[in-house]
């Protein structure tokens, strides 16, 4: 089915190019407290994706820059380890306090380095401020099981503690905002940190640290830029790094836990999705497609919960994905700054933006329908239009790969174990929605998938009250929420023998 009377996208220029080059950073690393230099005279660019421009080069760390971050860490942790609580809320607090009123200088160099509409650039700060406040008054709440005697003439005492040092690496579609649902916690639980940015958005990072400097103690969040197989990888062998929390894709969180089972190091992964959509035949079409205009093209559908692949009833399959393609008609592609209802920038770098195409030259060869977009649009900067895929049979690999850009595709189902079984034969597991006005089946369905988090009515809505993360290929440990502080503590038994 193709809808006709729906223009060609088109991208939408901002008459004065956005530009951060007021509020850049400084582009070393940051250890102790302080930027210093890296130990290689290796740079890497940072390119705005709209202009295909660079916009900043910042050190190519090296396995030596990660070992002088860690003994930094290593040494700040003691004693931030040993502060109370409320001592660390106030930190936190004071971070979020510090990224509000430098508000706008984060959305510009967010927006820049991805490419993302302000609007979206504006979401993640607030998100990024929201998250730092949550775990600044969240630390101050934990209790554990109550001590007691379980052993005759015995009392039991159990102290939540640190785990130490913790590496974080970080992905590059919500950069400030995915950096921040570790700092957070992981501070919060009194550990300290190294922490290795996107090499492709290491800016707002940056501008963190630049910020906090001299504010917060020296040596508790260290930043190393550089790449994941130098930098990454040796966060993940460095022997007094206790855990290390990687956001990505699959096959770096397999590096990286593969590399940290040597040391017997603790692991967190947020990795992958390709969520499902699942409408039931009841379920009130328009809201059902209104959200996944929303959902699935959010960030130009670079995000790991995207509501990317759909499947409809085959009675509703027709009329559904005529609301959704007329929904997605209505979309703005643009550079940041071209006007405020733009909602699609582009993909975050060429190797992304030609993985893309070539899913989707993959799927036309197949013979797949596009009901719209389905091409790259013209240069410069890396924008595909928008696009939804229809009657897409059961199996196909634009439906069960993730493509992480925006594309959505349809199929449809008969019954509702065929949906589950479906839904649930992905490798991921992130998070699913459900759509239908029928309680029973928003209770059980839900039951029987198979994903971290599932919305009913609804999809890609979060807090940080809730966790998020993901099973299977998705990956384990959670984001946000109680569950994260208890990911980033140990729990330690003292048993007191007081002979009574
Ligand atoms: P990526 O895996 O390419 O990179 C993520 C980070 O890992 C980068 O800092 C990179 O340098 C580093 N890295 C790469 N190889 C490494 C290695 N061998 N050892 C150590 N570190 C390594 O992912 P990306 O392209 O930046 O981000 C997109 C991916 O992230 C998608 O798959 C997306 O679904 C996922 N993601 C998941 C969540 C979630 O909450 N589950 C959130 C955002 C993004």
């Amino acid at each position: 089915m193709t809808l006709t009377g729906i223009e060609r996208f088109t991208v939408r220029r901002s008459s004065t190019e956005q530009s951060c080059a007021g509020v850049l950073p400084p582009t070393g690393h940051f250890i102790g407290g302080a930027f210093v230099p890296g130990s290689s005279t290796q740079f890497i660019d940072v390119v705005d994706p709209t202009t295909e421009q660079v916009i900043a080069s910042v050190q190519a760390g090296t396995a030596a820059d990660v070992d002088v971050a860690v003994e930094a860490a290593v040494a700040a942790q003691k004693s931030w380890g040993a502060t109370t609580p409320k001592e660390r809320s106030e930190v936190l607090s004071l971070i979020a306090n510090i990224i509000e009123a430098n508000r706008e200088a984060f959305e510009i160099i967010e927006s820049t380095n991805t490419g993302k509409p302000r609007a979206v650039a504006e979401d993640d700060v607030s998100s990024t401020i929201d998250t730092f406040r949550f775990m600044a008054g969240a630390s101050r709440t934990l209790t554990s099981m109550a001590g007691g005697d379980y052993a005759t003439g015995h009392t039991s005492v159990i102290l939540r503690e640190p785990v130490g040092v913790v590496g974080v690496i970080t992905p590059w579609n919500y950069p400030l905002l995915m950096a921040a649902w570790k700092i957070a916690p992981i501070l919060a639980a009194g550990n300290s940190i190294v922490l290795k940015p996107s090499e492709q958005t290491p800016l707002s990072t940056l501008k963190l640290a630049e910020l906090v400097a001299g504010r917060i103690p020296d040596g508790i969040l260290n930043i190393v830029t550089g790449q994941g197989r130098t930098v990454g990888q040796r966060l993940a062998e460095h022997p007094e790094i206790a855990l290390v929390a990687l956001t990505g894709s699959v096959v770096s969180g397999q590096a990286v836990a593969e590399t940290a089972g040597r040391s017997v190091k603790r692991v967190h992964l947020e990795l992958g999705g390709k969520a499902p959509v699942v409408v039931f035949p009841d379920a009130d079409l328009r809201a059902a497609a209104a959200g996944v205009r929303n959902a699935g093209f959010w960030n130009a559908g670079q995000d790991c919960g995207a509501a990317c692949r759909v499947l409809v009833h085959e009675s509703v399959a027709e009329e559904f994905t005529e609301h959704l393609v007329r929904e997605v008609g209505t979309l703005v592609v643009g550079a940041p700054g071209a006007g405020d209802d733009v909602e699609i920038g582009p993909m975050i770098s060429r190797p992304h933006f030609e993985r893309v195409k070539e899913s989707l030259a993959e799927a036309k060869s197949a013979g797949l329908q596009v009901a719209i977009g389905g091409s790259a649009v013209d240069g410069p900067g890396y924008f595909i239009e928008p696009t939804v895929i229809s009657n897409v049979p059961a199996g196909a690999h634009i439906a069960t790969h993730e493509i992480f850009g925006p594309v959505v595709t349809v199929e449809s189902f008969s019954t509702t174990e065929e949906a589950i079984t479906r839904a649930n034969e992905s490798p991921y597991g992130l998070s699913a929605s459900v759509w239908t006005r029928d309680s029973g089946l928003s209770l059980s369905v839900p039951k029987q998938l198979d994903f971290g988090t599932v919305w009913v009515n609804s999809h890609l809505v979060l807090a940080c009250e809730v966790p998020w993360g993901g099973f299977k290929g998705s990956g384990y440990g959670r984001d946000l929420s109680l569950y994260a502080l208890d990911d980033y503590s140990r729990t330690k038994h003292v048993m007191i023998n007081h002979g009574a």
